[in-house]
């Protein structure tokens, strides 16, 4: 396989900070498509990667799945992209393309396993995949998205993650113009929920520990907020919610939540991955055939029907620029939810 090699930033072990480091692409196939990156989202699960909270990265980590940027070059068999284009990466890089879930447009669920745009096993390479924090990319044009020309470009970034990460679940449990949907936790995924469950008409309620994030969370369009280590607050909204969004990054009490869904209401984790603590209760979810449920990501049509809604509505991520040397600092300072509401890096910074 021939390569180029690239700027990135990536971390060399669990306990290193980010810094900057060539990575290898391949040249483009007959299938590839080349994208120059422009701006890439930080995901808390870039974060979770570069510092194994999951177990299982592998170093060199270079992250990022928020990715828009503009084709170079195509391989000689592609249609969908030419040079010049936008174009858009997420969290999928590659799957089966032949088992029931990837025929159904679900590659996140492909059953021989999806290859992740970073930290995956890459078929071409043999090794692992890099992702968006580097100058350029070579994806299959399967893999690879359409930006509607309307939106801001850097602020996009953010729906090839947070947003069809909530976006996936809002659809498959039927939200609309008469549901009530809560979403636990305003941060990247949080944000973007909000905008999407109101783009589809629901109720939305914000559950936040934090009080300064009111005013916000009801500019972003949320018709309520609820502080959830406030019992009386908790109480007024028992049995309300058809679903609920929860993105809390860290193991968390999900009881509290449960009681607050309406009959037959779903919980749908889509932040942390492990054992629940303290153990879930029955009682609530049999009592009320209430379900918690989880969901990764999206498929790649999905996607697309995401990218291509915000496109209608207007709706893209609030972000805080910044520049690539500055990624260590932003994942401080996403640990302490101190971000409004999704970092994207600007890629030119990487060229100095
Ligand atoms: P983020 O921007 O850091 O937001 C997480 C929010 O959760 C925070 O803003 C905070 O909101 C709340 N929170 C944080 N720590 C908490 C704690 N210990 N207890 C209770 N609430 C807490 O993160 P993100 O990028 O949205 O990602 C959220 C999670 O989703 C991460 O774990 C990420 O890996 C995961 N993820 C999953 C998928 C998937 O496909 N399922 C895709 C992408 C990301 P408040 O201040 O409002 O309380
Ligand atoms: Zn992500």
């Amino acid at each position: 396989m021939s390569t180029f090699s690239v700027k990135a930033f990536g971390a060399e072990s669990k306990t290193a900070d980010l810094k900057q480091m060539n990575i290898e692409r391949r040249e483009t196939t007959a299938k590839d498509v080349e994208i120059e990156i422009l701006y890439c989202g930080v995901c808390h699960s870039d974060l979770h990667t570069a510092r194994n909270d999951w177990g299982g990265s592998i170093y060199p980590a270079v992250p990022g799945h928020e990715i828009v940027g503009r084709v170079t070059k195509v391989g000689s068999e592609v249609t969908k992209f030419k040079a010049g284009d936008l174009a858009a990466v997420g969290c999928l890089v590659d799957s089966c393309r032949t088992c029931n879930s990837c025929k159904q447009d679900l590659e996140q669920y492909c059953l021989n396993g999806f290859t992740g745009t970073y930290n995956g096993k890459d078929k071409h390479s043999g090794g692992h995949t890099f992702g968006g924090y580097s100058e350029k990319v070579v994806v299959d044009e399967h893999f690879v998205l359409k930006v509607p020309a309307n939106l801001n470009l850097a602020a996009v970034a953010p729906l090839l993650c947070a947003g069809i990460t909530t976006w996936s679940p809002l659809k498959h449990w039927n939200v609309g113009p008469n549901s009530k949907v809560a979403v636990v936790g305003l941060g990247g995924l949080g944000h973007m929920a909000i905008k999407l469950a109101k783009g589809l008409g629901a109720e939305v309620t914000l559950f936040s520990r934090t009080p300064g994030k009111t005013d916000d969370a009801k500019g972003l369009g949320a018709d309520a907020v609820v502080i959830s280590t406030d019992d009386a607050q908790m109480k007024s909204v028992k049995g309300k919610f058809d679903v609920i969004i929860d993105t809390v990054p860290y193991v968390h009490d999900v009881n509290p939540y449960v009681t607050t869904l309406n009959i037959s209401g779903t919980l749908v984790l889509v932040g942390y991955l492990g054992g629940l603590e303290p153990i879930l209760n029955t009682v609530p979810m049999i009592m009320g055939r209430k379900s918690v449920a989880g969901s990764v990501i999206g498929g790649i049509a999905e996607t697309q029907e995401l990218l291509d809604f915000c496109g209608e509505k207007g709706i893209v991520s609030e972000i805080e620029m910044i520049k690539m040397q500055d990624i260590n600092q932003a994942y401080e300072r996403m640990l302490k939810s101190d971000v409004r509401y999704r970092f994207v890096i600007d890629m030119a910074s990487l060229k100095n």
